[in-house]
């Protein structure tokens, strides 16, 4: 089978290494196709160069190339209804429909359903305008939790300390600050806890658990500093034990897919679900309509069972079929090398080294912002450039292997936190 998969970071790297692998394409079965892809993803793919907000241009070429599988990598192509332009030339594609995609594209709507459903969430009010965002402040306390309603590249979310820092940040987002996504801002409750990310993979009824991982979002050691993409995950994530993991499929995951499905909307695809574990047990905070960056990373390299062939039962509503997927026991750590200057003003161009070498004890490297140049050389091409990742026994153990990869490689502009996977191995010390 010929499978088109869309996307450029580390997250498609990791996905085309696994999709690589896959019976529908190994041994000459098919062809892996990416768009438009990076160095790394060019190791296992055929790299094509398409306009994804082209509809009629991705349904072209898949009918040209025999596509039967489409995987759909970031969020923006699937809440702009990419997933249902290719269903309509009967397409197979991994990933949601615009509705269902809403889960991530309007956090008004998924509060909503949450609501619906019972499922366990913060409090909150869906504002339209500054008037009526300040007088709903009042069935607040601090801190304020404020967020624009749709896509803000994860930048979307104030946290004020505050009412006077609550007041100020609403009128910015009410000016425009984010765009047509702050035309809305909804206001939450706070909640207190550790946060995890759950995964789950359905067709629309059938669901599968999908591995767990923690990751971290700001820049600086310690998660200080301005938040990023995420600089670094491991997984599984032992904070989210058996027990709670069994709670939030079953009060959360589930009622999410099922109502969805009563709705007229199915999701399909990967449902990425990230939750706070309160003392009240687990809450959602957020939902994401396809895998995260890292986090895809450290699932990929746990994964031990044919991703191809759960992608198409997803996309075929063939899943009621499938045993549970087998992820290895050990633990994957990924780091994040990201240019200097990074999140604000990272540097361009800068020259890596050392891959082979840094790979040469079992890690792997995603590449993310990654460029060929002439002569065989490798450049950095965005903020996060690589990602790190390895295999151990215990987090410990996989984040001293990744730390061991990341320092072999030879990239002078670059630079990675020390201490991903901190709080975990403060715990395994006891
Ligand atoms: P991203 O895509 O980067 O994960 P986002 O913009 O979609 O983020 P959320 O995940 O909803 O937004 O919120 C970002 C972060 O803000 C969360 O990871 C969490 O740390 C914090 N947060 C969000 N909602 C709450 C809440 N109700 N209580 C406490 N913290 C919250």
């Amino acid at each position: 089978m010929n499978i088109l998969l869309l996307g450029s970071g580390g997250r498609e790297h990791a996905l085309s290494w696994k999709l690589a692998q896959s019976r529908l394409v190994a041994d000459g079965a098919g062809t892996l196709f990416a768009a438009p892809g990076n160095p790394g993803i060019a190791e296992h793919a055929e790299s094509v160069k398409l306009d994804v907000t082209d509809h009629a241009q991705v349904a072209a070429f898949c009918a040209d190339k025999g596509i039967g599988l489409v995987v759909v990598g970031p969020e923006a192509p699937l809440v702009d209804g990419l997933a249902d332009s290719l269903r309509a030339e009967g397409v197979a594609v991994f990933g949601p429909s615009r509705a269902a995609a809403q889960l991530e594209g309007s956090k008004g709507f998924t509060k909503d359903l949450c609501e619906r459903a019972g499922i366990p969430t913060a409090g909150y009010v869906r504002t339209t305008s500054l008037e009526q965002a300040l007088s709903a402040l009042d069935r607040f306390a601090a801190p304020y939790v404020l967020k624009a309603d749709g896509l803000a590249a994860g930048k979307g979310v104030v946290i004020a300390e505050n009412r006077a820092d609550a007041e100020a940040a609403l009128a910015d987002m009410f000016d425009g600050r984010f765009g047509e996504a702050g035309a809305e801002v909804v206001i939450e409750e706070f909640m207190e806890g550790e946060e995890v990310s759950f995964f789950a993979i359905t067709d629309g009824a059938t669901i599968l658990a999908f591995g767990s991982a923690q990751d971290h979002k700001r820049v600086g050691e310690g998660d200080t500093g301005p938040n990023t993409g995420g600089m670094g995950a491991y997984s599984p994530a032992p904070v989210l034990t058996p027990e709670l993991r069994a709670q939030a499929m079953q009060r959360i995951i589930a009622p999410t897919v099922h109502t969805l499905a009563e709705d007229g909307t199915p999701y399909s695809g990967v449902l990425y679900a990230g939750l706070m574990l309160t003392e009240d047990g687990p809450k959602l905070v957020e939902y994401n309509c396809r895998f995260g960056d890292p986090e895809c990373q450290v699932l990929m390299m746990r994964l031990q069972a044919d991703l191809g062939d759960y992608m198409l039962a997803c996309a075929e509503s063939s899943l009621a079929q499938m045993e549970r997927p087998r992820f290895a026991k050990k633990t994957a750590l990924t780091v994040v090398m990201a240019a200097n200057g990074y999140p604000d003003t990272p540097e361009k161009g800068g020259q890596i080294g050392q891959l082979a070498e840094a790979e040469a004890h079992g890690a792997k490297i995603f590449h993310a912002g990654t460029k060929a140049a002439d002569g065989g050389v490798l450049m950095a091409n965005g903020g996060r450039v690589l990602t790190v990742t390895a295999l151990g026994e215990t987090v410990q153990e996989a984040q001293q292997e990744a730390y061991r990869a990341v320092d072999l490689i030879d990239f002078p502009s670059g630079f990675c936190r020390r201490d991903i996977g901190w709080r975990e191995v403060e715990r395994e010390q006891g």
